[in-house]
């Protein structure tokens, strides 16, 4: 790889979002083994003062216009293609956000690249950028390779650590100025999510139901343990479906991503989509009736029985120890 590598900063309202430093991270990595620089792209009026956040990369490149803020997917490909030209970048990494998750297509299309989606790991493998997509909800992992090392990658939320792409050092900052034409998709308003009491997301134990708690009465076990754990109860979709916990506490596919030291999953079956969410957890302990529930596959220690036997008198022991 003989070509600078550029993350796509990603920010909203002032805050520079956790994918941002894991890509930063990541990027590093490949820049310091390959010898090459690492760039971040920063696009948006009154993004500029973020840049001093983005310590880890070499040079920050700046677009500060207003049609950039919020801007569709194939605006901000308009804009990251014109950097490209600029600063003969050959590898690309975006987030592969709700907010970001468009915009490696219409790059690829404008410049050829290839592009390689919901990427969870990459290496540099002579000279070639060898980056594991993760497939079908992490049912399949499939190691792509990028010949010359050139290529665009959607990095999948939670592959990488975030705190190994925060650094003090000071980017040096380019100002762009790029030619946007009036996009065709235009944002309108932004929605604020549903303010859940507890943000999972920050969780150091979770302890996640699923619809092995068979009814909402039982989620109060589960609550139980949370608390004298020092944790919060998260759960699976039939769960939140039903009504026993707020959209806010899903975990998975179209909840949340959570990184806990230890997540316990109780009476879930670790459907693809629910495993999604919670598989970099450092810690998986599940609990299931069925010795055959896929969540086993993955989880670092297993209970096969009753979580309604178990609960009472896991909270009895977790009790006690505590005194
Ligand atoms: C597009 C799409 C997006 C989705 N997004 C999500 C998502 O974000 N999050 C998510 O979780 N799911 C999501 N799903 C749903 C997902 O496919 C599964 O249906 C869901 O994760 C299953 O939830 P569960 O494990 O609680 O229930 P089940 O699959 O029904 O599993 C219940 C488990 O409990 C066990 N059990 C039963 N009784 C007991 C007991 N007394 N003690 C111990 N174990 C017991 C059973 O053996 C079983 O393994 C999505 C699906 C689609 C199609």
């Amino acid at each position: 790889m003989a070509t600078a590598i550029l993350v796509l900063a990603e920010q909203l309202r002032g805050e520079i979002a956790d994918i941002t430093f894991e890509m930063l991270g990541a990027g590093r990595k490949l820049a310091s083994a390959s010898g090459v620089p690492l760039y971040a792209a920063l696009l948006g009026s009154e993004a500029a003062p973020l840049a001093a956040r983005l310590g880890l990369a070499d040079k920050v490149f700046v677009a500060d216009q207003p049609q950039l803020n919020l801007a569709p997917a194939h605006t901000i490909a308009v804009a990251l293609k014109a950097i490209l030209d600029q600063a003969q970048v050959g590898l690309v990494l975006i987030g592969g956000t709700n907010g970001s998750i468009g915009i490696g297509s219409f790059l690829s299309a404008k410049t050829g690249l290839p592009l390689v989606n919901f990427g969870r790991a990459a290496k540099l493998e002579a000279g070639a950028v060898v980056v594991t997509s993760q497939l079908f909800g992490g049912k399949i992992l499939s190691d792509v390779k990028l010949a010359d090392g050139r290529g665009i990658v959607s990095i999948y939320p939670g592959a990488f650590p975030v705190e190994a792409g925060k650094s003090e050092g000071t980017p040096s900052v380019e100002k762009v100025d790029v030619a946007i034409e009036a996009p065709k998709v235009s944002f309108k308003q932004y929605l604020e999510p549903e303010k859940g009491d507890v943000d999972i997301t920050k969780q150091s134990v979770l302890v996640g139901v699923g619809r092995g708690m068979q009814t909402q009465d039982n989620v109060q076990l589960a609550e139980d343990l949370a608390r004298i754990l020092g944790g919060a109860v998260c759960a699976s979709r039939p769960v939140i479906d039903q009504g026993w916990l707020p959209l806010s506490r899903q975990v998975g596919k179209s909840g949340m991503t959570v990184k806990p030291r230890v997540y316990l999953a109780l009476g879930i079956s670790g459907a693809p989509e629910h495993w999604e969410g919670m598989q970099n957890s450092q810690c998986i302990i599940a609990v299931n009736t069925d010795p055959k529930a896929p969540i086993f596959d993955g989880a670092h220690y297993g209970v096969v029985g009753d979580v309604l036997e178990l609960l009472p008198i896991l909270i009895d022991k977790v009790k006690a120890r505590k005194g």
